[in-house]
């Protein structure tokens, strides 16, 4: 193959994640890879059919995302075609517990495209440092890669909005890196927050016969964009501003560092003058961190009163099978912080690490989850009263009974339980759910329906971000 012209060659590009169901997101990798490979005219094919057959390929470049997604049929009854696969992302080592391990992994995956002998052939039209080989910060890349799936998955009957990841945004990194080392994060081991892409190396000119622009809007993987130094992040988000395009930081900003930064007036102060595009979202993932948070939080609301702000709230994460008093503290540094987040105006996500599966009573974190997530539910719900709801309306749609009420509070639920009502009633799942960690954790029932009556409405308090 050494004297094969390197224009006669055909790649195939996997995205694991894809073959195991999709993902809202496309992998950048394999968009900059497809970028990579057609400014050399290289021909190449997204593979969509998980069995594809690969005899026609040269080679094939591989990535997932997720540690729990398999590997595809095509890779694993390969056979003597495995030595066409290059393999990589998250989803290769993320899991990897030994810590010398994952860093020979994450060290190995991070460079591996860079030092890969068949791209180090080709030309690299966009670098400044180099004149062959990939280099995956300044690489353009290819934004139609998905089409043909999208379109097969839309004719199959998918909304297309499903796909509006796909279709109407540039997508890069501005900075990599973090300073922060949490234990579940791929960036534990790293130290600073750096420099990566250039803006205009990702941003997405083409338009449409009107002379639109087909992907107006930008959203950024950075981990910790506002961990760089004001020299780092001033610039780029001035970049961002002057673009005139909606963008949006998909990893969550870390709030913290408005409470540790000299600069957190100045950033709470730029990011309010910016078209944000969607809800702005932060991290709430320790409750070790309220105070910093809730000093964040008053400069926040200072110059962002009105702005929609969520925060991601990480739970779930070493929990082990029978493990009552850590699961316990879990739920409850999970509700003290989404009361925090209430209390400011802003609403929550629960993040699950996979973790959470382990304990026999999961199902609460898919309920809690269920309810935070969805701003229709917080907004006016307590996590009871979603609870109780779900039962309410089964009974009222599939009993048809007609004098069953919305919302009942406990106290109600409770008189109603005594007296025999639910006797032939089945309780829906989502209600028992929350009644079994009641049951379970009797001795802090009343701590427990405070929690689970915890409500925006009534928590949110303006006079605490007034100057
Ligand atoms: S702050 Fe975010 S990016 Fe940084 S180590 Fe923690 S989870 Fe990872």
């Amino acid at each position: 193959m050494a004297n094969k012209a390197l224009k006669s060659y055909k790649i195939g590009l996997v995205d694991a994640d894809l073959l195991n169901g999709g993902t809202r997101h496309p992998n950048l990798v394999l968009l900059k890879i497809a970028g990579y490979l057609k400014d050399n005219k290289v021909e190449f094919d997204l593979i969509i059919d998980p069995n594809a057959d690969i005899d026609g390929y040269d080679y094939i470049y591989m990535s997932k995302v997720f540690t729990f997604t398999p590997d595809p049929p095509l890779y694993i009854n390969a056979g003597s075609n495995r030595k066409k696969f290059r393999l990589g992302g998250t989803g290769t080592y993320a899991a990897t517990k030994d810590i010398k391990e994952f860093v020979e992994k994450r060290k190995a995956d991070m460079s591996s495209l860079e030092n890969d002998r068949f791209l180090n052939r080709l030309r690299n039209f966009r670098s400044e440092e180099k004149t062959h080989g990939i280099d995956m910060a300044a690489q353009m890349p290819y934004y139609r890669l998905y089409d043909t799936y999208i379109d097969k998955k839309v004719a199959e009957g998918r909304k297309s909005s499903y796909y509006d990841d796909y279709r109407y945004y540039s997508i890069g990194f501005l900075t990599r890196g973090c300073f922060r080392h949490c234990p579940f994060c791929v960036n534990k081991l790293e130290g600073q927050v750096k420099p990566y892409s250039k803006l205009e190396s990702f941003l997405d000119d083409e338009v449409d016969e009107k002379g639109k622009l087909v992907r107006p809007y930008i959203y950024l993987w950075d981990d910790n964009f506002l961990a760089a130094p004001r020299n780092v992040w001033e610039p780029l988000l001035q970049d961002l501003i002057n673009s005139k395009r909606p963008f949006q930081f998909r990893q969550g900003l870390d709030e913290r560092i408005l409470a540790e930064s000299p600069d957190g007036e100045r950033i709470a102060e730029m990011l309010s003058n910016c078209r944000y595009k969607g809800d702005f979202i932060f991290a709430f993932d320790n409750w070790r961190d309220r105070d910093k948070i809730v000093k964040a939080l008053k400069i926040w609301k200072h110059y962002n009163p009105k702005k929609p702000t969520k925060f991601y709230l990480f739970c779930g994460f070493m929990l082990k099978p029978g493990d009552d008093a850590r699961l316990y503290k879990d739920v409850w540094e999970l509700f003290q912080r989404i009361k925090i987040l209430m209390q400011y105006g802003c609403f929550g996500y629960v993040m699950r690490h996979e973790d959470y599966h382990n304990h026999e009573l999961s199902n609460i974190y898919v309920q809690l989850a269920r309810w935070c997530n969805q701003p229709q539910f917080y907004r006016y719900m307590s996590f009871w009263e979603y609870c109780y709801r779900n039962q309410s309306f089964w009974e009222q749609r599939t009993l048809k009974r007609v004098d069953v009420p919305n919302i009942k509070s406990y106290e109600e639920f409770l008189v109603d339980y005594e007296n025999g009502y639910y006797n032939d009633i089945k309780i829906c799942k989502t209600l028992q759910t929350l009644l079994n960690f009641l049951d379970r954790f009797d001795d802090h029932r009343e701590e427990l329906l405070e929690m689970f009556n915890y409500k925006l409405k009534d928590l949110k308090d303006p006079s605490l971000w007034k100057r």
